[in-house]
């Protein structure tokens, strides 16, 4: 099916879809079918990490579906507990072996636990060689990655942060934006976890569009520049998510005003300053409000 999802430039002129699925809390058999659904639909872009225990399956949906490598965008993350830079080689290995690729497209520090400068140095060397088309980081607030510029040689071309009408990261963004840095939102539907899809000014808005909840909150993300990686089980919602680039959607700035209004700093998951976390982290912290 063809696709009509825009492409970002990052820094170093490498381009991403904008929208991609993300993969997070999916067992093998919903990565089959959800991978599979997403890339009928026009999906090119997939979005994993080593801590969701999934890359195997992507690799294998990937393969199965019988796509040529070329045409598709590839991101996974390490994690936590590996810091040191022979470790970090050897897992970037373990990822590529289990997503059945030669070459990543994008690869991120998943959070800003001590000793990242580390991983840092190991992903700069990889895309020197080749084998990472682009390298970033995630969950990285201003002074993260002012900290990891006291050492790099290469900035980080993406900063992949929790972003949604609740949490809408105003100053980072802004930071990002004049850093060249691409903002990429993940739950940026709320992760399932807080209740903003049926929030009552999105749900005005979605009536007045004939649009669902879903694709009013994803569109606004788009016209933010930011790039999205909705998740999805379900292949009426992995369609419905990327049907967001009709000539005829778009919000008006006074609708992007009403959801602007709806920041309030609520996050679903963990504070990238929260050391307690960082430390012991085996499994994500969820708040519910
Ligand atoms: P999300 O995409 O904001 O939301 C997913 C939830 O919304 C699921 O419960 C899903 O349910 C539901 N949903 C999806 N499309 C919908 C639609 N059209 N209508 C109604 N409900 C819909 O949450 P997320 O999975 O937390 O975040 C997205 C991706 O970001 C992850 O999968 C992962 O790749 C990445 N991520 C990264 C980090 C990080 O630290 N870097 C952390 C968290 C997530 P169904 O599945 O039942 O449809």
């Amino acid at each position: 099916m063809a696709t009509n999802i825009p492409y970002i430039e990052l820094a170093n002129g490498v381009t991403i879809p904008q929208v991609g699925l993300g993969v997070f809390r999916m067992d093998d058999k919903e990565v089959a079918n959800s991978v599979k659904w997403a890339l009928e639909s026009g999906y090119r872009h997939i979005d994993t990490a080593s801590f969701y225990d999934n890359e195997e399956a992507v690799g294998k949906a990937i393969k199965d579906f019988g796509i040529d490598r070329k045409y598709l965008f590839i991101t996974t993350k390490i994690w936590n507990n590996i810091r040191r830079y022979d470790e970090t080689i050897e897992q970037f290995n373990r990822s590529l072996q289990k997503l059945n690729t030669d070459y990543l497209d994008l690869y991120l520090i998943h959070w800003p636990a001590a000793g990242f400068e580390e991983n840092w140095r190991a992903m700069e060397d990889l895309y020197k060689q080749g084998k990472i088309k682009a390298i970033g980081v995630s969950n990285f607030k201003a002074h993260h990655i002012e900290q990891l510029m006291k050492s790099a040689t290469i900035a980080p071309m993406i900063d992949q942060i929790e972003t949604h009408p609740y949490l809408q990261e105003n100053d980072l963004h802004k930071y990002l934006k004049e850093h060249h840095i691409v903002h990429e939102s993940w739950s940026p539907l709320g992760g399932g976890v807080n209740k903003v899809i049926d929030d009552p000014v999105i749900k005005e808005i979605a009536q007045n569009h004939q649009k669902s909840p879903a694709q009013i909150i994803l569109r606004w993300h788009i016209q933010r520049g930011e790039v999205i990686i909705p998740k999805s089980t379900h292949e009426k919602r992995i369609q419905e998510n990327i049907q967001l680039f009709n000539y005829h959607f778009h919000l008006s700035s006074e609708e992007m005003n009403q959801i602007a209004q709806l920041d309030s700093n609520k996050r679903v998951g963990a504070d990238p300053d929260d050391e307690k976390f960082l430390k012991d982290s085996t499994t994500y912290a969820t708040q519910n409000d």
